[in-house]
């Protein structure tokens, strides 16, 4: 076992504090790693508040981690110290039925071990993340990271990344498509990177007026203000796909309006019923498809990595002293972010208790 330094929430009101806990030895197919980065994400303050219900404390949220391989065991062959790697929101999975042979570990039919808040599938113990100095996972379970990608901004491709990139992917998106992204946060913002470089049209859909020129900024095609009716009634029945990042409730009929006939409402930000009620009329007349979406499988995260290292598609991160955590959380609240927080884990070292 070796000691691990880290900031954990110790209860479902306090603010995250200094912990220390164990990382279990390598096993045989483990790689020990240092953590350099790690990106701070939406879930990591629902579980962090128990938002969800089911968080055991005190838990070390993050579960977009980058660092450096300290040590591999015996079985090891795609990794030796010294190598940069990833690690996302998940660490290990059955690996036996449909869907972890499909590659898609993420709907394993036993569940995916977490990498924080899960019970280890070999030894039980209790499975912490990336607001720490090490981890050890599995080799299965561990990405690439790509040569010349820079870390910091790529660690936010390892969730947010990759829950845009799978459905884009997914549902076939190219050149000639229009795509809407709907929510211009850590999600929405790769959404409209990973949609431009696929090939595609993109428009976000925001609800501040104010935000219409930083989007274009940011690469999007055009920008339609939801708020706006007339704006809202211009774009009626022309998109493709509507990427729907945003994780409160909200009325999805105004958006499945501007849908083409066969057009596709992918929701990859919301976990709460949906509320108003959905229209039938506004799938039925149209042919129109709802879906969902979570993360990707481990195959298809690697396939990003080297997608956005070829692109030169990174995040828009602002770094963080891991001390001013609690201050994170308040701004992303707010919405207060351009796009993503990502922790400098050097800001650990004489921070952390004991
Ligand atoms: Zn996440
Ligand atoms: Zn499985």
């Amino acid at each position: 076992m070796s000691q691990a330094s880290a900031y954990a929430a110790y209860s479902a009101d306090t603010p995250l504090a200094p912990f220390t806990f164990q990382r279990r030895e390598p096993r045989p197919d483990d790689v020990a790693i240092e953590i350099l980065y790690c990106g701070v994400c939406h879930s990591d303050l629902h579980f962090a508040r128990n938002d969800w219900g089911m968080t055991r404390y005190p838990i070390v949220p993050g579960h977009e981690i980058v660092g450096r391989v300290t040590a591999v065991g015996s079985e090891v062959t795609r990794f030796q110290a010294g190598d940069l790697v990833g690690v996302g929101c998940m660490v290990d999975s059955c690996r036996q039925c449909q869907a972890c042979r499909d590659g898609v570990e993420q709907f394993c039919l036993e569940g995916f071990t977490m990498t924080y808040g899960s019970d280890d599938r070999q030894d039980g113990t209790f499975t912490q993340g990336g607001y720490s100095d090490s981890i050890v996972v599995s080799e299965h379970f561990v990405l690439r990271m790509p040569e010349g990608i820079d870390l910091a901004s790529a660690a936010p491709i390892l969730c947010a990344g990759i829950t845009t990139y799978s459905p884009l992917k997914r549902h076939g998106v190219k050149a000639g498509h229009k795509v809407g992204v709907i929510g211009m946060g850590g999600l929405g913002h790769m959404g409209v990177k990973l949609a431009k470089a696929l090939g595609a049209e993109v428009t976000v859909f925001t609800r501040s007026a104010a935000k219409v020129d930083e989007t274009k900024r940011n690469g999007a095609d055009h920008v339609v203000v939801s708020t706006n009716a007339t704006q809202m009634e211009a774009v009626a029945e022309s998109f493709d796909f509507m990427l729907d990042t945003v994780p409160v409730q909200h009325d999805l009929n105004p958006y499945l309006a501007v849908l083409k006939y066969d057009g596709t409402h992918i929701l990859v930000g919301l976990l709460d019923p949906i509320e108003p009620t959905i229209e039938a009329f506004n799938l039925v007349f149209k042919r129109r498809v709802l879906a969902g979406s979570l993360i990707g499988g481990i195959e298809e995260t690697q396939e990003l990595l080297d997608f956005c290292a070829e692109h030169g598609i990174t995040c828009d991160v602002e770094m963080l002293d891991i001390k001013n955590i609690n201050e994170a959380y308040e701004r992303m609240e707010k919405g207060d972010v351009r796009y993503r927080f990502v922790i400098d884990m050097a800001t650990l070292k004489g921070n952390a208790a004991g």
